[in-house]
């Protein structure tokens, strides 16, 4: 069996969800009662791949939200809580969406393996960030054209270039895609030298100077909310693809030759009967969800039950070509540009 452990977007997000699944008496309560709230299997479902695999998943909200971030023991204690539920419902592999595995890394909860009376067995758990990553590149690589962008002349910004994702996408665009330039942004001045000596190229620059020059934004800084931006000196065009959750930029810049794609996202070739995508508000929640989840899925298809996401830039061009190859096999598309943007910029 796979497993997803995801969040809401906000605290409000949060509290309707709660609403529609008829626990009102959680919906009413403040930040405080949501802190403690248990996290919860919300659903099951059954799956068949395109190949005719089929397999059993589970979705557990952590009862986690971004406005939490701030408070460590919670935020520890609800991704732990998740994983232990997980573990004890028997799922063999389960992907820790959104926040949760940036707070796993980040506040280094590989300490805490003994949650009450389970010993967590890391095996059982993946971050999904490899699928995630290989999703965003292929994105790129199909959506640039649409809108006159030709991959190996442009130049590419990634902000969050040091992150796990944000690594793995720079080491794919510069071996495999070979784009013209990469520029590299983020906050911490040594983990970008670092990335830049690894990847023996890319262009280290301020947020603000680096947007200007690209041709191709990708956005995987892990950001608590959306960023404001001016648009009045980008680019035109210029294809964003945010791959952040919660999304880092607004979907208003739209438009104006400016293209955002939700980045990350991949599409079942069939109806999935599940209701935890309408939650995530994708456009088509059938069949449309987040690459990391996706990811549990694919290692389940291919019973490769093992942490193959883990830890901080771990991901290899190799383990990208594996997890990319399973997902066309079995029936996964990346999400693309809306038609009717790519007829208006014809
Ligand atoms: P990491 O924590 O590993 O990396 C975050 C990166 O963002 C770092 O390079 C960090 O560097 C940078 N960053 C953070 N804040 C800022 C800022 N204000 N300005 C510029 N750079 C910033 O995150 P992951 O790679 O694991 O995840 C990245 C994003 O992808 C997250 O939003 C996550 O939720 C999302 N995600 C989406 C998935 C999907 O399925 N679609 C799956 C998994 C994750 P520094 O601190 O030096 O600034």
């Amino acid at each position: 069996m796979f497993g997803l452990i995801g969040h809401s977007t906000s605290f409000d997000d949060a509290k309707q969800k709660a609403m529609d699944l008829g626990y009102d008496h959680i919906a009413k309560g403040d930040l405080d009662v949501w802190c403690s709230a248990p996290p919860q299997l919300v659903e099951h479902v059954n799956v068949v791949s395109a190949i005719g695999k089929k397999i059993e998943g589970a979705y557990i909200d952590s009862c986690f939200v971004p406005e939490m971030l701030g408070r460590f023991k919670t935020a520890r204690r609800k991704v732990l809580n998740a994983m232990e539920l997980a573990q004890k419902k028997g799922i063999n592999i389960t992907a820790l969406g959104g926040f949760t595995s940036i707070i796993f890394e980040n506040f280094n909860l590989l300490q805490n393996k003994q949650v009450r009376n389970t010993t967590l067995d890391w095996e059982r758990f993946t971050t999904g960030n490899t699928h995630t990553a290989w999703v965003i590149c292929r994105q790129l690589e199909l959506n640039a054209p649409l809108i006159g962008i030709n991959p190996k002349k442009a130049t590419v910004a990634v902000v969050g270039a040091t992150g796990d994702i944000g690594s793995a996408v720079c080491r794919w665009l510069v071996e495999r895609t070979g784009v013209k330039e990469v520029l590299l942004v983020a906050r911490q001045q040594q983990p970008l030298i670092e990335l830049q000596n690894s990847l023996n190229g890319g262009k280290i620059l301020p947020m603000e100077e680096a947007l200007p020059l690209a041709d191709v934004v990708i956005w995987v800084a892990s950001l608590p909310k959306n960023l404001e931006i001016d648009t009045s000196n980008l680019h035109k065009p210029c294809l964003m693809i945010d791959g952040g959750y919660p999304k880092n930029l607004n979907e208003k810049f739209n438009g104006l030759g400016i293209h955002v794609l939700k980045g990350g996202i991949v599409e079942f070739f069939a109806d999935i009967g599940w209701n935890m995508m309408e939650l995530a508000a994708m456009e088509k929640p059938q069949r449309q969800m987040f690459a990391c989840f996706a990811e549990a899925m694919l290692l389940e298809f291919e019973e490769c039950h093992t942490n193959f996401s883990w830890g901080r830039n771990n991901i290899t061009l190799e383990k990208m070509d594996f997890i990319g190859e399973a997902s066309l096999r079995h029936g996964f598309s990346v999400l693309g540009l809306k038609p009717n943007l790519q007829v208006a910029i014809a």
